[in-house]
């Protein structure tokens, strides 16, 4: 598949539900309404969807949410979609997670197929962590990541950069990280969602986040990609790989390879946009025909670029919709 820029779309994200069991303050408000189940996709929905991508050309899928593992019987779904992997029509199936239940959960996902994983992780400070997320447990998600390696699966950690809230973290979470030789990636907070507190106050460029580390230890960058926007870095004498994810100071998206599915059957476009088409009403009333023809509007509407930019100082502009409800 290319878009009307030229650019080729191969990596499918899909959120499997908008529902999470922590409340990080920079993705949704305290007091969130989550859509009700029937506007969900079932997953024999999700699978026929993905399939039909598959034959445009999507060789990778991560699913994510919310949380993808609070969805009920996630690993239906999960050993569903390994199968394409077996099968060599998937090249790879991951996952983000906010890990709190990867504990019960990292075994399904190695016999699955899921060989990598991305996991949150802002701090390694139990208070701090629990008042970021708003309640989540720090040895619980410890746990999860610890049963993941445990079976062998690979491990991004993601840390939200929030000024002035966890710059301290970094060298300890850098340290973690490299110790357990999981990569590490950085991520600019992004103008998403309405309610979500101290916005411009916790936004900070990965540039000034990092210049601690920076001055303690060297960067030397990498040719590595992985499918999504990171750059990255080979951080000594830490032994540590490092991404780094800047939708705000360094525009990426004339590399952009991606579409996202959210829970309730809308194909976004760009994170940044609320251009969509909906997919579900087409499986729905129109079966798998309509979903191809979909498929190839969505292509033409993609945009060239977000415009996090603008949106960051100016709520007029700003989308409405929270990370959550697209997948991150
Ligand atoms: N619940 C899972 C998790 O937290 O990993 C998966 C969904 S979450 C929306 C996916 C990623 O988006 C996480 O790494 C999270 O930190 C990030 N995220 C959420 N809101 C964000 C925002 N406003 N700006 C930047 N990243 C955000
Ligand atoms: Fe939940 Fe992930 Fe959003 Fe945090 S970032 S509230 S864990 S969906």
């Amino acid at each position: 598949m290319r878009d009307g820029f030229g650019r080729t779309i191969d990596y499918l994200r899909i959120s499997v539900t908008d529902r999470c069991n922590f409340r990080c303050h920079y993705c949704m408000p305290e007091q969130q309404r989550f859509l009700p189940r029937r506007e969900l996709l079932d997953y024999s929905e999700i699978a026929l969807i993905a399939e039909r991508f598959m034959d445009h050309g999507v060789r990778r899928i991560r699913l994510t949410g919310g949380e993808p593992l609070v969805r009920r019987d996630i690993g239906v779904l999960i050993a569903h979609l390994g199968k394409y992997v077996t099968s060599g029509r998937l090249e790879e199936l991951t996952l983000t997670t906010n890990g709190s239940l990867l504990a019960d959960h990292a075994q399904m996902l190695a016999k699955a197929n899921v060989h990598r994983i991305n996991v949150s992780l802002d701090s390694l400070d139990s208070d701090r962590f629990a008042s970021i997320s708003r309640g989540g447990r720090l040895k619980e998600v410890l746990a999860g990541i610890s049963a993941a390696k445990a079976v062998g699966i690979a491990i991004r950690i993601n840390m939200v950069a929030l000024r002035d809230i966890n710059q301290m973290d970094l060298l300890p979470v850098a340290q973690y990280c490299a110790e357990n030789d999981f990569d590490l990636a950085l991520i600019e907070t992004m103008p998403l969602g309405e309610g979500v507190s101290g916005r411009q106050n916790d936004y900070i460029a990965l540039d000034e986040f990092v210049s601690p580390l920076r001055e303690i230890a060297k960067f030397i960058p990498l040719a590595h990609r992985t499918s999504g926007p990171a750059r990255y870095w080979q951080v000594e004498p830490l032994g540590l790989r490092l991404g780094m994810i800047t939708p705000l100071s360094q525009n990426f998206c004339d590399n952009c390879n991606r579409l996202r599915l959210t829970t309730d059957g809308k194909i976004f476009l760009c994170l940044g946009s609320n251009l969509n088409v909906d997919l579900r009403q087409a499986i729905r009333e129109g079966g798998v025909g309509e979903v191809d023809r979909l498929l190839e509007t969505a292509l033409r509407l993609k945009p060239e670029r977000h415009d996090f930019e603008n949106q960051l100082n100016d709520s007029t502009s700003r989308l409405s919709r929270h990370m959550n409800a697209t997948g991150g």
